[in-house]
């Protein structure tokens, strides 16, 4: 599957996961599919671009809405701001860059959530696992001004 060909219909999208269609969603669904792992502050400026005033409240309520309704996948990569997409329900990974916060996206090796057996589920019933592999971008690796490690993380 190419993402990039034959956007689905934004408004059949929110029609199918019983949202009224709406001028904002319309438009922070148009930026998502254009604009993959884009945090609400970058869609919020995409979208006034597209529709004219929007809050950044507005946009977040949107994307909480659209999330809730399992039209958005919002990801969290660690010591980010959270991302939101809209591609769902195929299980995909992500590559984070370290350096440039660069997302892209991964197919699942496996293809069923979750790709990942646990040794010990304890007990829980599990439908998700999240994998993202962490680095550097093919940019920052030929960058010799970006730093090529963090020191915050802490191991746990
Ligand atoms: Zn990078
Ligand atoms: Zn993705
Ligand atoms: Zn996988």
């Amino acid at each position: 599957m190419k993402p990039t060909e034959e956007a689905p219909d934004v408004c059949g999208l929110l029609r199918s996961a019983g949202l009224r269609v709406t001028g904002p969603r319309v438009a922070v669904l148009g930026v998502l599919q254009a604009h993959p792992h884009s945090t609400a502050e970058s869609v919020a400026t995409r979208a006034r671009r597209l529709a004219g005033p929007v809050s950044t409240q507005t946009v977040y309520d949107v994307l909480h809405a659209c999330t809730g309704a399992g039209i958005v996948r919002k990801l969290v990569p660690a010591g980010s701001a959270a991302r939101y997409e809209t591609r769902v329900g195929d299980n995909h990974h992500h590559l984070v860059c370290r350096s440039c916060g660069v997302t892209v996206d991964v197919d699942c090796a496996v293809g069923a959530a979750p790709c990942l057996t646990p040794s010990n589920d304890w007990g829980f019933t599990i439908d998700e696992a999240e994998v993202v592999f962490w680095g550097q971008c093919h940019t920052c690796q030929n960058s010799p001004t970006t730093p090529r490690t963090t020191t915050t993380e802490v191991q746990a």
